[in-house]
């Protein structure tokens, strides 16, 4: 109830639920006590957690914010929120974000505005803006988002909370409505990163309901988190700390890997030469496969219909043009571009091999050290409006996007503010060893 209350007196400044479920939140509340009074125990019981709305919840709508979706409301749970119920876990809403997950500061809602709650005049961060915002102003304690190239990362880093992408696979994506299926993973937003990994240990796992999800190697990613840094090879991308990264960014991001050597770590700097290439190579992948995940949104099985029409051509190209925003039809033609015939080759197949290369940055670092560490984002939260060009929005992704490229794990932690904004610092991990860039960002916080 004081959660809910909590919500109601705060949401209306901060704006990060699309929809608060009040009635099923306070059932599941109840059934909590009634478990909790019969002496029973689960990870989550009674914890209350939001969820980005673009992830399947039974019966609640879930719309990705588009328009397109506006009245979807799936019969089924995804996996990872099956997982919260089965842990006790209380789902209270669904967040606010860009459309389809394509942006990076929650501007692209189709339904609302979300604020950072740190500055109101400043952007969450996107595209997971809602939870990120709902977990910085106390509205909720956690909340899931999808990060397909920095949308948990990103607005972590802007509200100065914990966002945790994990290694692609270690999270079911069945109920996840698919924007770039190659790269999307669900993870955690939390205030600190032990609740961090806790929902992670929740929500981590094989499913038979994505094939490309795998067995679990360990699941209490809590274990061994305070065992400390003594020893650690941290190795520092010169790439991530070039041109167009904030100055002010850069010194508190420095000033903390400082701080961790005084802990014992062995600092380098090194190099991932292929880095200056990931974000043209993501915005082709991402695009590509965005253009035809979304070619199911057609008028007929799911969401938005045309209400006039002449023929089924004309229907299908209303629905998509009422449907959909600015934002997903560009990545919708981007995409179709780079896969048409005579393009095909040019673009979509050329970011293929880069995607390689890049993997191949990472293996190479990884011989040499235990986890990267960068800044999150190049600059701290900027002001709506700001990144009207969606180049320039696109750009503030640059230290995110090879992460996904690559199917690495990575964490964003606040270390400090700069201009009385917060600054995230990035730690990048090898695949599936989520446990060490916990323990580093245990050691940061
Ligand atoms: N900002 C990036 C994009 O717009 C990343 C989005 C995401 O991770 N979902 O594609």
């Amino acid at each position: 109830e004081s959660i809910i209350e909590n919500i109601d007196k705060k949401d209306g400044a901060i704006g990060a639920f699309l929809y608060v479920d009040k009635e099923g939140a306070l059932k599941a509340a109840e059934k909590a006590d009634r478990l909790r009074r019969d002496g029973k125990s689960a990870a989550l019981l009674g914890i209350p957690v939001a969820i980005k709305d673009n992830i399947c919840t039974e019966g609640t709508k879930t719309t990705c914010a588009s328009k397109m979706l506006e009245n979807f409301v799936p019969p089924y749970d995804a996996t990872v929120v099956k997982k919260l119920k089965e842990a006790g876990a209380i789902i209270v809403g669904k967040t606010n974000m860009d459309e389809f997950a394509m942006g990076s500061s929650t501007e692209n809602s189709a339904f609302k505005k979300t604020v950072n709650p740190w500055n109101f005049d400043r952007v969450p961060g996107g595209s997971s803006g809602g939870s990120a915002a709902a977990v910085a102003a106390s509205e909720v304690p956690a909340a899931l988002g999808s990060d397909t190239g920095g949308s948990i990362r990103q607005p972590a880093s802007f509200c100065g909370v914990v966002g945790l992408k994990p290694t692609y696979g270690r999270v079911s994506r069945y109920g996840l409505v698919a924007f770039a299926s190659s790269l999307d993973q669900i993870g955690p937003f939390a205030r600190d990163v032990e609740d961090a990994a806790m929902l992670l240990s929740v929500i981590a796992g094989q499913d038979e309901m994505d094939s490309t999800s795998v067995p679990g190697r360990e699941n209490c990613f809590l274990d061994g988190i305070r065992d400390g840094i003594k020893g650690l090879k941290i190795g520092l991308p010169k790439e991530y700390y070039g041109e167009g990264v904030s100055s002010d960014v850069r010194e508190s991001v420095l000033a903390m890997v400082k701080r961790l050597e005084g802990l014992g770590a062995f600092v380098e700097e090194t190099s991932l030469p292929y880095s200056e290439y990931a974000l043209a190579a993501y915005y082709i992948i991402s695009s590509a496969e965005a253009s035809s995940n979304l070619a199911r949104y057609d008028g007929i099985r799911y969401g938005h219909r045309a209400s006039e029409y002449d023929d089924l051509i004309d229907l299908y190209a209303r629905s998509r043009s009422e449907g959909f925003g600015k934002e997903v039809k560009r990545r919708i033609m981007l995409g179709t571009y780079v896969l048409s015939s005579g393009y095909y080759d040019a673009y979509y197949k050329k970011a293929l091999k880069v995607r390689t290369l890049i993997k191949n940055d990472f293996d190479r670092a990884f011989e040499k050290y235990d986890v990267l560490i960068s800044p999150t984002s190049p600059t701290v939260a900027f002001r709506f409006g700001e990144k009207s060009n969606p180049l320039e929005m696109y750009l503030a992704d640059i230290l995110t996007v090879p992460i996904n490229i690559a199917g690495l794990p990575a964490i964003s932690v606040p270390c400090g503010l700069a201009s009385g904004l917060p600054v995230g610092l990035q730690i990048i991990g090898k695949p599936f060893d989520e446990k060490t860039i916990l323990r580093t960002a245990y050691a940061v916080q």
